[in-house]
């Protein structure tokens, strides 16, 4: 026997305590001992079982938090095959890219439309096949950082595309990226990239989508936020009043632009993915390219984009948890806090909240909210339960904002409120 004997008294003792495999409680004993800090084996256990996907109830108000996945989404399969890349007219083998890319299409007013992992790979693919090895304007003003390191001009030298400036940081025109036309004869592609996660104001200056589609370089535009259509017709009343600005598929189309990209993530409301949509002949090129192969989604990605597509086509808004959340009107909200009060008690008060779209979209937009508010930060017990709840702590007060959290989580909410204050009602 080569394991030292005091492995396996330890992984025996930690057994009862974590649900975890017998290599990982192996593992865990090595590591608590080579570390000399055997006392605290059943703690590291519970680490490291804790960092295991589980789903967490998101009381932030922040509705697209990329810590927490961003859009929530449900997944259901049975284990079972598909036509995946099978054409059951023909028998033949098909496209993967077919079904969800014609649905996507109509939906946003495209000629075609096609998925991969997901919005900076969409900028990265539409760019090496539009671009590579040859020339590609962007306003300075456009070239950002948008996320944990997604750097435009990063991007751009991953595709193979020479990255062409244009204008200024505050300022660019049109006249601009006309000299860049007639400066560079291998000019692809002019691009514009939405300003998702910043604002430039004062002395300022930009170029629209419509301005650049004036001229006679193909656009493609990165909306990045996932915004189909401007009127939102899958909601039953107006586009929400904090959606105003945000760029959209639909009119950035309508607009001239040749391509536009977004996240399936963000204002989509669905699984991570990045869409490209627009014309036919330069979605094609995105497909035929080497890359599409590396960075193309599995059935289970492409399976839940069609079930959100499918809710937006018929107009079923309701039915994607993303805009269900983010339209509730605030009454119920309050409504549904007075209820979680009336069960736990006055230890808690429901407060009027501002929720937030997050996920690096409209910076400085906030939207009309209710939850609770608890004296004293209880983040870290919130988050230590087994399906853990994640909380805002604001001048030592403890919020759960109503907003992003399922009605159905409600009962759970007001039995963990009530364990937390130690008014646990049997
Ligand atoms: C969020 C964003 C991206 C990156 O999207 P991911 O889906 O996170 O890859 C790219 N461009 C813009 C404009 C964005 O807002």
């Amino acid at each position: 026997m080569d394991r030292p004997p005091s492995v396996d008294r330890l992984v025996r003792s930690i057994r009862s305590d974590v649900e975890l495999p017998h290599p990982v409680l192996v593992d865990v004993a090595r590591t608590v001992i080579a570390e000399e800090r055997v006392g605290q084996a059943v703690d590291e256990a519970i680490r490291r079982r804790r960092r295991l996907l589980t789903p967490v109830v998101n009381a932030t108000g922040v509705l697209l938090h990329t810590n927490m996945g961003r859009a929530p989404v449900a997944v259901e399969q049975t284990a079972s095959f598909s036509n995946l890349e099978l054409d059951l007219e023909t028998g033949e083998r098909g496209s993967r890219q077919q079904g969800i890319g014609g649905l996507l299409a109509i939906a946003c007013g495209a000629e075609a439309a096609m998925v991969v992992n997901n919005c900076a790979a969409a900028v990265l693919l539409a760019l090496a096949a539009v671009a590579g090895g040859r020339s590609a304007a962007v306003s300075r003003g456009e070239l950002v950082e948008i996320g944990g390191g997604f750097r435009i001009p990063d991007v751009m030298a991953q595709s193979g595309a020479r990255l062409v400036e244009v204008g200024t940081t505050n300022r660019t025109r049109l006249d601009d990226f006309r000299r860049a036309e007639s400066d560079n004869d291998d000019l692809a592609a002019l691009v514009h990239v939405h300003r998702s996660n910043f604002r430039i104001i004062g002395f300022t200056e930009s170029v629209s989508i419509s301005e650049l589609a004036s001229l006679t370089t193909p656009l493609i535009a990165d909306i990045g936020s996932g915004l189909l259509d401007a009127s939102c017709p899958w909601l039953d009343g107006p586009p929400p009043a904090w959606l105003i600005g945000e760029p959209a598929a639909r009119q950035s189309l309508e607009a001239g632009a040749s391509l536009v990209i977004f996240s399936g993530d963000k204002l989509f409301g669905g699984a991570q993915a990045g869409i490209i949509a627009g014309r036919a002949d330069m979605v094609a090129q995105c497909a035929r390219h080497p890359l599409a192969r590396a960075l193309r989604p599995g059935s289970l990605v492409l399976g839940s984009l069609q079930t959100t597509t499918l809710a937006y086509l018929d107009r079923r808004g309701d039915d994607i948890p993303f805009w269900r959340m983010a339209a509730t009107p605030v009454d119920a909200l309050r409504d549904r806090a007075t209820e979680i009060r009336r069960r736990v008690g006055s230890a808690v008060s429901v407060v009027d909240t501002l929720a937030v779209p997050g996920g690096g979209t409209l910076p400085g937009v906030s939207i009309a909210s209710a939850g609770l508010r608890v004296d004293g930060d209880h983040r870290a017990a919130l988050r230590s339960d087994e399906r853990p709840i994640v909380a805002r702590v604001v001048e030592h007060s403890t919020y759960l904002d109503l907003r992003t959290v399922d009605p159905d989580d409600d009962s759970f909410v007001a039995r963990r409120l009530a364990r937390l204050i130690g008014n646990d009602r049997p």
